[in-house]
């Protein structure tokens, strides 16, 4: 049997959420944004969870979140970097699975059958990310906002989390992408793009899977959960 972890992001300042509570910390439905993720983690066969988040955030993190609501598959909660890459590093040298799913804490609507299918897809296929079609047109700009480029809808995915690898395939990339000066990293498929041969391959996520980013996101997310 293969041992799976789960590397949960909540070390972001969520700027642009305006507000003085972070948006991992906001409450959605009396719990905390992050409870959400950390329970679907807990619950859906995860082995262990490897909380990263704020310098400042790791006392309240330990005492009112882990330890408050008894998530005992937490075995660690460590301090982030100024670049999600860097808390994504962090994690995962806590990491003890053969499969680790990285996942970003603002999805609180990450649900057991995305998890399901992200393990299942690493097991099968060693790297793999959710993701759903984009439903609009995308255009590229440039910096006078004029268009470029309209790219053919039909190869256009919108990248969730989690992004799941062999723990082994994702942690030798990052090693090399530490000794490199490479930058604009946004997720963790695309450090395993630039510094792997491997080939990730999407498996289904869900519509509802949305990041909370903005004031809007935390009222939609509501309304989500209340659906489910
Ligand atoms: O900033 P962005 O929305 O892409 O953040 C995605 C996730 O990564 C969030 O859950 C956030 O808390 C986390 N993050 C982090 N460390 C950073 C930046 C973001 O853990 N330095």
């Amino acid at each position: 049997m293969k041992k799976i972890s789960a590397i949960v992001l909540a070390a972001g300042k969520g700027s642009r959420m305006n507000s003085t509570t972070k948006k991992q910390f906001m409450e959605m439905n009396g719990k905390p944004v992050l409870w959400y993720s950390l329970f679907a983690f807990e619950n859906y066969g995860v082995d262990q969870i490897i909380l990263v988040t704020g310098k400042e955030d790791v006392e309240y993190c330990r005492k009112e979140i882990v330890g408050k609501y008894g998530f005992t598959k937490v075995t660690d909660i460590v301090e982030g970097g100024k670049e999600r890459y860097q808390s994504v590093y962090n994690g995962l040298k806590k990491v003890t699975g053969d499969i680790v799913m990285i996942h970003d804490g603002a999805r609180p609507l990450v649900s057991g059958a995305i998890i399901d299918r992200c393990v299942k897809g690493t097991l099968e296929y060693g790297a793999c990310v959710a993701g759903v079609p984009v439903k609009d047109t995308i255009k590229i700009l440039d910096e006078n906002k004029i268009v470029t480029e309209t790219p053919d809808r039909n190869c256009l995915w919108i990248t969730q989390t989690p992004q799941s690898f062999t723990y082994e395939l994702v942690k030798n990339a990052y090693d090399k992408m530490q000794k490199s000066n490479s930058g604009n990293v946004t997720d963790d498929a695309m450090v395993v793009e630039r510094f792997s041969d491997h080939k990730i391959r999407f498996v289904e996520g869900e519509y509802s899977n949305i990041k909370v980013t903005t004031p809007e996101d935390i009222f939609i997310a509501e309304m989500l959960l209340k659906r489910k």
